[in-house]
C-alpha cells in the first residue's frame, strides 16, 4: 500500500532489537536514549507551565521566550547573532526541522551531498522531497571526512549539504580543518549547508565547532539542534534551528503544514533550560566522558575493542576478528549469547552497506551500573562465530 516515495528505505532496525532485548531480558545498548532524566527544575517549569494554562496551540514559529533563549545560546557559545524572530525557529524536535528544511528547501532532482552513515531520517526525508544523495563515506576505522572525497561528490545539480556534526553512529566531531574543507566546497559551488548539531554539548576532550562560524558561512547554513540529547529529554522533542531568514521562512512554510505549531508547555521549560539550567550539558559530557570510558574499557577487556569517539552516545567496535557474516547476524545472536543488544552498523550506510558490514554500535548513555552489567555479561560470553 505504501506510496513508492517511501519505498525501498529500510526499515528501523531499532523496532527489531528493542523487541528482542523485551524479549529476552537483554541490557539494551542499542537505542540511543538516557536511562536517567534531565534537571528536575526543569521538569518542575514544564509542570508549571501546564498548570499554568500554556495548554492552547504556541505561535507557529515558537514562543518568543524559546526563540529568544535559542539566540542568546548561540551567541553565548558560539558568537552567532540571530534576530530571535525572523532567524530562529522552535520545531517539533531536531527531527521536524531535518524534514521541513529539506522539505521547504529541496527540489525534486537537487543533489544533496550528505554524510555517509546516515541519521536514518535524512535517508527518508531526502527520498520523499525527490533529492538525489551524493554521499561521502566515513570508514572504519577512524572515520575521518575525506576532502577528496567531499570535492569528487559535487557536480553542478549539487545545491546543498546535509552534515551532522558531531555524528551519529560514528562518534566523529569534525576537526576545524575537516569544516574548512566543507566551507571551501560550499563557498566555490554556492551550496546551502544544513547541519545537525544535536550533540553539540556532548563532546569529550574535543570542541565542536559550528560551521555557521566558519568565514562566509552564516549567510548560507541553517544550523538544526534540540533540547533531547543536551538535557536528557529525548521524549520531549522540542527542537530549533537558526539561520538567515530566507533559510528559516523556507523551513517555516513547511513547518506549517507538518505540525502547524509545537508544544506549547515544553517550550517555556525549555527556554528555562537554555537560561537557568546553562550548565547542565558540560556537566552531562563530563559524566557521558567517564561512562564513554568505562564502556570501552570493558569492551577491550571483551576482546570488542572500540574506537575512542570524541562525541556523542555511541562507539563502534569492528567484529572483523569473531568470524560472524555480518553485524547483523552477529547483533541477532546476541542477546540469546549475552542478554546485551547493541546495533548493527550496516543499515546506516545506505549507499556503501560493505563499509559498514563488521560494525556494531553501543550507546553509552547509560547508568555506570548498566554498563557494567553489559560487560561483564559480554565478557563471560562466547562471542566467536
Ligand atoms: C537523536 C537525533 C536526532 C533527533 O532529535 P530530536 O530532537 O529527538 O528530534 C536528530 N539527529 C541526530 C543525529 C540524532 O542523533
Amino acid at each position: 500500500m505504501t506510496v513508492s516515495r517511501l519505498q525501498g528505505i529500510p526499515p528501523t532496525i531499532f523496532t527489531t532489537m528493542s523487541a528482542l532485548a523485551a524479549r529476552t531480558g537483554s541490557v539494551n545498548l542499542g537505542q540511543g536514549f538516557p536511562d536517567v532524566d534531565g534537571p528536575p527544575e526543569v521538569i518542575a517549569e514544564a509542570v508549571a507551565a501546564l498548570q499554568g494554562g500554556a495548554n492552547q496551540y504556541a505561535p507557529g514559529p515558537g514562543v518568543p521566550a524559546l526563540r529568544q533563549a535559542v539566540a542568546e545560546h548561540q551567541r553565548r557559545h558560539y558568537g552567532l547573532a540571530w534576530d530571535p524572530d525572523t532567524e530562529v525557529v522552535v520545531t517539533t524536535g531536531a527531527t521536524e526541522a531535518i524534514a521541513a528544511s529539506i522539505l521547504g528547501l529541496v527540489e525534486p532532482g537537487d543533489e544533496v551531498v550528505v554524510l555517509e552513515p546516515y541519521y536514518d531520517s535524512y535517508v527518508a526525508m531526502l527520498q520523499m522531497a525527490g533529492a538525489v544523495r551524493r554521499p561521502v563515506t566515513l570508514r572504519a576505522p577512524d572515520f575521518r571526512l575525506d576532502l577528496d572525497e567531499l570535492r569528487a561528490a559535487v557536480t553542478p545539480r549539487t545545491r546543498f549539504v546535509l552534515l551532522n556534526s558531531p555524528h551519529n553512529p560514528t562518534g566523529t566531531v569534525l576537526s576545524p580543518d575537516e569544516l574548512r574543507g566543507v566551507a571551501a566546497v560550499a563557498i566555490e559551488h554556492d551550496l546551502t549547508v544544513i547541519t545537525d548539531e544535536v550533540y553539540e554539548h556532548l563532546t569529550y576532550g574535543v570542541e565542536h565547532t559550528p560551521v555557521a562560524t566558519l568565514p562566509g558561512m552564516a549567510g548560507r547554513t541553517l544550523t538544526i539542534s534540540s533540547i533531547g540529547k543536551s538535557y536528557s529529554f529525548t521524549g520531549w522533542k522540542v527542537g530549533w534551528a537558526t539561520g538567515p531568514a530566507a533559510l528559516v521562512g523556507a523551513l517555516l512554510s513547511a513547518k506549517q503544514w507538518l505540525t502547524f505549531t509545537s508544544g506549547a508547555p515544553l517550550q517555556p521549560a525549555a527556554a528555562y533550560a537554555l537560561t537557568s539550567a546553562a550548565d547542565y550539558p558540560k556537566e552531562l559530557a563530563a559524566s557521558l566522558q567517564a561512562r564513554r570510558d568505562l564502556l570501552l574499557t570493558g569492551l577491550a577487556d571483551a576482546g570488542l575493542p572500540a574506537r575512542t569517539p570524541d562525541g556523542t552516545y555511541f562507539a563502534i567496535s569492528d567484529i572483523t576478528h569473531l568470524g560472524w557474516e555480518d553485524a547483523t547476524a552477529f547483533c541477532l545472536a546476541l542477546p540469546e549469547r549475552a542478554g546485551v543488544v547493541a546495533i548493527p552498523v550496516q543499515g546506516f550506510y545506505a549507499d556503501h552497506p560493505d563499509a559498514g558490514r563488521q560494525l556494531v554500535r553501543w550507546t553509552f548513555c547509560k547508568r555506570p551500573e548498566v554498563l557494567t552489567e553489559a560487560v561483564e555479561r559480554l565478557s563471560a560470553a562466547r562471542l566467536a562465530r
